[in-house]
C-alpha cells in the first residue's frame, strides 16, 4: 500500500522532486525487523548499578552505543486506579520541578524526602498496565488498563499492527506472560489483575505467534514441582497466572507447541529443536520469575552471583528465550515485531534490592547483547530498528550519600562488586527515563521530541536533554511498522 502510494505520488509528478520524493520514500521506509526490550521499572541508577558491576564502567552496553538516546516522560493519563470516563488528563511532568535541590524535611510514601525533586518524582506516577498501553497503543489512560483508553474502550496495539503488515509477532518476559507490560502487547481488560482471563486471550489471540514467559501452574518460584496446580481464577483477580482453560488451550498440540525445559529452550536458540509449524509458547518451570524470587534456602549458595544465591539450573536465561524467539521469528517471510520485557528488574526496585536488581538487569542486558548479536549476523541495521527503554523508574537508587548530595550518582565499587546505593523510594516514580534506539528508522524518535529536560544533560549526563513522552513510542513504532501516514485499527 505503502509503496502505491509513492509510486502515484511520483507518477503524478513526474520528472518534478525526484530526489526530494526519493529521500522521502526512504525516511518513510517501513522497518523489517522491530525489537522492543523493556527493563521494567529501572531509573537512572539501575542501569549504572548494572554495568558497573558486569564491566566496572559505564558505556559498555551494546546500547550505550546506540545513536538515538533521548529522555522518555512516562507519566499516565491520570493516577485513577478504575476508568474515570473523560479524556483530560490530570498529571503530568515538570522538569524544572523534577531537578529542584531545594532541601525538603517532609516524607512522603514513608521515605525522607531530603529534596524537592526526590519528592516530586515520587508522585502521580503510572503503573505498568498504563505505561505499557501507552507503549503499545499510543493513548495514555488510568493506572490497572491493559489496551483500553480511559473510557474502558479497545484500543488497538502495535502487535495487531504488526501482524496486519504480514509480520510474525513475539512476546518474551521474565515475568508471568500475562502481567501487566506483556499483556499490554497482546490482551485488552479493564483491570491487569485479571491474570486469567488475560492469560486466555493471550492465548487465543491471532495477532500473537509466539509467547514465552514465566507463571507456569505445575511449579513454585523455586522451580520445584508443585503438589497440585496453581491456576489464576478464570474471570476475576486471585490465583496463579494462568487460567485452567487457558493452560488447556496451550497443552492442546493442534494449537501450540508448548517448550518448557532450560535444555528446549537452549535447543530452541540454537536452531536445534524440532518445530511443529504451531504457535510457540515457552513456559519455562518456575512460577512467577525466571529467578529472582528463589529462595536460597532452597536453591543453595552460588558465590558468583551479586545475591550469593545459586540460580535455579532448570530455568533458562531470557537471553536464551530471546535467542530462541528470533530463531523462529526470524523464519517468517515479511519480518516480526518483537517485544521482550526483563519484568523482575521491578520487582527487583520494589525490594529495595541490590543485588537482586543486579542480577535482573544483567539477565536483561544480555537479551539485549542476544538480539544486537542476531542482527548483525541474521539481519542489519539497514532493516531492523531495535529499541531499549523502561517503562518507568522505581525507587530511585541513587549514591550511598544522596540523601545530603542531591542526585549524587550511584558509586562505582569495580567489576563484580556490589556498587554504593541508596534507595529512596519502594515503588515507581515521574522521573525522566532513558530511552536508547538504533536502526531502521530511528531518526523517527527525533520527529516526536516534547521539550528539553536540563537534567538529562546536567545530571546524568545522558544526552543533550532532549525528550518525548511514552506515547510518542507507539506513533514511532506505527510509523515504522505500518508507514507514513500511520494508522493502525484492530
Ligand atoms: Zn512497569
Amino acid at each position: 500500500m505503502m509503496r502505491a502510494r509513492i509510486a502515484s505520488h511520483l507518477l503524478a509528478t513526474l520528472g518534478l522532486l525526484t530526489l526530494c520524493l526519493a529521500a522521502t520514500f526512504a525516511q518513510a521506509a517501513p522497518a523489517r525487523n522491530v525489537l522492543l526490550f523493556i527493563s521494567d521499572g529501572a531509573s537512572w541508577g539501575t542501569w549504572d548499578m548494572a554495568s558497573y558491576y558486569q564491566y566496572g564502567q559505564k558505556g559498555m552496553q551494546a546500547y550505550d552505543r546506540f545513536p538515538v538516546k533521548l529522555g522518555m516522560t512516562t507519566y499516565p493519563l491520570n493516577t485513577s486506579t478504575t476508568p474515570t470516563h473523560n479524556a483530560v488528563p490530570t498529571v503530568s511532568y515538570d522538569p524544572a520541578s523534577a531537578w529542584d535541590k531545594t532541601p525538603n524535611a517532609g516524607t512522603y510514601g514513608g521515605f525522607p524526602s531530603h529534596f524537592n525533586g526526590y519528592d516530586y518524582i515520587k508522585r502521580d506516577y503510572t503503573d505498568s498496565a498504563a505505561a505499557g498501553t501507552a507503549l503499545a497503543t499510543g493513548v495514555k489512560t488510568y493506572n490497572n488498563a491493559i489496551g483500553v483508553d480511559n473510557f474502558a474502550q479497545d484500543l488497538a496495539y502495535i502487535t495487531q499492527c504488526a501482524k496486519a503488515q504480514g509480520k510474525a509477532t513475539g512476546i518474551v518476559s521474565s515475568v508471568p506472560f500475562s502481567h501487566a507490560t506483556p499483556a499490554a502487547f497482546a490482551a485488552t481488560n479493564r483491570n491487569r489483575n485479571n491474570y486469567g482471563e488475560i492469560s486466555q486471550e493471550m492465548i487465543d489471540n491471532p495477532a500473537v505467534d509466539l509467547i514465552m514467559g514465566a507463571g507456569h501452574p505445575d511449579y513454585d518460584s523455586n522451580g520445584r514441582l508443585r503438589a497440585a496446580p496453581v491456576f489464576a481464577k478464570e474471570t476475576g483477580s486471585g490465583g496463579g497466572y494462568v487460567s485452567r482453560t487457558a493452560w488447556n488451550t496451550v497443552n492442546d498440540r493442534a494449537k501450540w507447541q508448548l517448550v518448557q525445559t532450560r535444555s528446549d529452550f537452549e535447543a530452541l536458540a540454537k536452531g536445534a529443536l524440532a518445530l511443529t509449524g504451531r504457535k510457540i509458547i515457552g513456559l519455562p518451570q518456575v512460577h512467577d520469575t525466571l529467578q529472582y524470587r528463589r529462595d536460597g534456602a532452597v536453591v543453595g549458595r552460588g558465590a558468583s552471583t551479586p545475591s550469593g544465591k545459586a540460580y535455579i539450573d532448570t530455568v533458562p536465561s531470557l537471553a536464551t528465550m530471546t535467542r530462541g524467539a528470533l530463531n523462529v521469528l526470524g523464519k517468517g517471510g515479511d519480518g516480526f515485531f518483537l517485544m521482550v520485557e526483563g519484568g523482575a528488574v521491578d520487582w527487583a526496585a520494589h525490594a529495595t534490592d541490590t543485588a537482586g536488581i543486579i542480577e535482573e538487569q544483567i539477565d536483561f542486558n544480555r537479551a539485549v547483547q542476544a538480539a544486537v548479536d542476531w542482527v548483525q549476523a541474521h539481519s542489519s541495521w539497514d532493516e531492523t530498528l531495535l529499541i531499549v527503554l523502561t517503562d518507568h523508574g522505581n525507587g530511585m537508587p541513587m549514591g550511598p550519600h544522596s540523601d545530603s548530595v542531591a542526585f549524587e550518582p550511584i558509586r562505582n565499587n569495580g567489576a563484580g562488586n556490589l556498587p554504593g546505593v541508596k534507595w529512596h523510594y519502594h515503588t515507581h516514580t515521574n522521573e525522566n527515563t532513558l530511552l536508547w534506539a538504533k536502526g531502521a528508522g530511528a531518526d523517527r524518535f527525533y520527529d516526536e521530541v516534547d521539550g528539553v529536560d536540563p537534567g538529562l544533560a546536567q545530571v546524568l549526563g545522558f544526552n543533550d536533554g532532549r525528550y518525548i513522552t511514552n506515547t510518542d513510542v507507539a506513533a514511532v513504532l506505527q510509523a515504522v511498522i505500518v508507514a507514513e501516514p500511520a494508522t493502525c485499527a484492530r
